[in-house]
């Protein structure tokens, strides 16, 4: 077994998880390098925003070097992980230059926050035509999609080829996809309403399909029967029981629990079902020899160090975790909150050890899920508590604006709601060359 411990911290991931865990370190005697593959950390709970133009991507990111700049012994280096290797406690990093030698950084402690991704139930070929909203690019793509959607409507002289462009299909009715689908429906119904000549956004339809008998699965009943009604009545289609079984350009099936199918034409697809760990879950289950489950996540010990390698630890969504009491491995939400209590623990630990102080295995303290599915409308379970309707959507407004990283951010965040709200205009509609036109643009001929 390998000895933990020692002044020199890499940290995976600067998301949830692993700023959390950087900045519990931040005021200890260790040196701490933190590698993402991005310079920025990404508010994701948001990310449906920006893809929807309420907000910008500067408002839901901050880069990582102004978080850490005054952590004099935090290093922040901007780059994709390739390797863990185990037994010679180094990190690989891409070459910055494309035929340098590989890059290594040495640890004495690791901590790996690699996230997690959509998984696409082994259709890969569905990823390009039903993107998801997990990253900045992506949801700007699906901006750019759903915009121009409404702008080929304006075009389109063929009423049926109107009703396709006007057809938005979100795929998995978790928090995700019930806040895109009350997002899109609003759009249509609120913001662009008079802004089109020849095609009515409002004739527009958003199906939202769930394979589970219910919209919010992991909500209890009642909170999910309300988030369907606030659907419905902002114009959504829900269909539960319902399950994807071919995404094509232009079409998507759908098969209900009675076995028939029906295709929707139309012209963009949004996926917000069912996730995969980061691939570094399966580097450090293979090395360590660490069970992995079928999402691909790595089972971590109660104080969520690998087995035998008490030198490094894996957090948020990446990871189950191995029950102090019963030894049996559990998988957490895949929450926010999750991956920042771990992170906070991982940091905990690390400067325990340096103090030769034991740590109690990790607890997750639940505090509540919130789900919001548009202006005025949420479903919140906070400790028992059911909250739906006005009240909710204000505790998630004001939770939201709480964990948002940045004074700055949470201020124009709050600006861009208030003007929001009673506009019910929105701030973020560009289509850019550089994302909205990539997918659909047809080239130019000379006439
Ligand atoms: C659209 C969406 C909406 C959500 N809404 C909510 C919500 O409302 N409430 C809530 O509590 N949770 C929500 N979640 C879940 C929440 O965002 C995750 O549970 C949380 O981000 C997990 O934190 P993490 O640290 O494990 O991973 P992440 O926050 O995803 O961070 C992983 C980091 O690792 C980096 N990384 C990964 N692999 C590499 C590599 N090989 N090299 C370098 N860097 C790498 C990534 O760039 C990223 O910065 C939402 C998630 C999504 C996608």
């Amino acid at each position: 077994m390998a000895a933990a411990g020692g002044g020199r911290c890499v940290v995976v991931g600067g998301g949830f998880g692993g700023l959390q865990a950087v900045k519990a370190l931040g005021k200890a005697n260790v040196d701490v390098t933190l590698v993402d593959r991005h310079n920025y950390h990404l508010f994701q709970p948001l990310s449906y925003q920006v893809a929807t133009g309420s907000l910008s991507p500067s408002e839901i990111a901050i880069p990582l070097r102004r978080v850490f700049r005054h952590d004099k012994g935090v290093r922040v280096l901007m780059s994709e992980v390739t390797g863990l290797d185990l037994a010679r406690r180094e990190v690989e990093l891409t070459p910055p230059v494309v035929g340098a030698p590989r890059q290594t950084i040495p640890y004495d402690t690791l901590v790996v926050a690699g996230g997690s991704s959509y998984a696409y139930f082994g259709h890969d070929n569905w990823r390009s035509l039903a993107l998801e909203v997990k990253s900045l690019d992506s949801a700007l793509e699906v901006r750019g999609r759903i915009l121009q959607a409404f702008e080929a409507a304006e075009l389109e002289t063929d009423r049926a080829s109107r009703a396709t462009c006007l057809t938005f299909v979100v795929i998995g009715a978790g928090p995700t996809g019930v806040e895109m689908a009350g997002q899109i429906a609003e759009l249509a119904n609120d913001t662009l309403p008079g802004e089109f000549r020849l095609s009515d956004p409002r004739t527009g339809r958003v199906l939202l399909v769930e394979m589970a008998d219910r919209v919010l699965p992991g909500f209890a009943p009642s909170l999910s029967r309300r988030a369907a009604r606030s659907l419905e009545r902002l114009g959504v289609t829900v269909l539960v029981d319902h399950t994807v079984v071919d995404v094509r350009p232009g079409n998507v099936v759908v098969k209900s629990s009675d076995g028939s199918t029906a295709n929707h034409a139309t012209r963009t697809v949004v996926w917000a079902a069912g996730v995969m760990a980061s691939p570094l879950a399966r580097t450090l289950g293979e090395a360590s020899g660490a069970e992995l489950d079928r999402a691909g996540r790595v089972t971590v010990e109660p104080d969520l160090t690998l087995p035998d390698h008490p030198e490094v630890l894996a957090i948020g969504d990446m990871v189950r975790v191995r029950d102090a009491r019963t030894g049996e491995p559990r998988v957490l939400p895949g929450l926010a909150p999750v991956a920042m209590q771990q992170g906070r623990y991982a940091g905990r630990l690390i400067k325990d050890r340096l103090e030769g102080r034991p740590t109690p295995p990790f607890h997750y303290r639940d505090k509540g899920t919130l789900a919001t599915i548009g202006r005025e409308r949420a479903v919140a379970d906070i400790s028992g508590f059911r909250l739906s309707g006005f009240v909710a959507w204000i505790t998630w407004l004001a939770v939201h604006l709480f964990y948002l990283i940045g004074f700055e951010n949470r201020s124009i965040v709050l600006l861009r709601w208030a003007y929001s709200f009673f506009t019910r205009g929105r701030g973020a509609r560009l289509i850019t060359e550089a994302v909205g036109s990539r997918s659909q643009s047809p080239s130019v001929k000379a006439m």
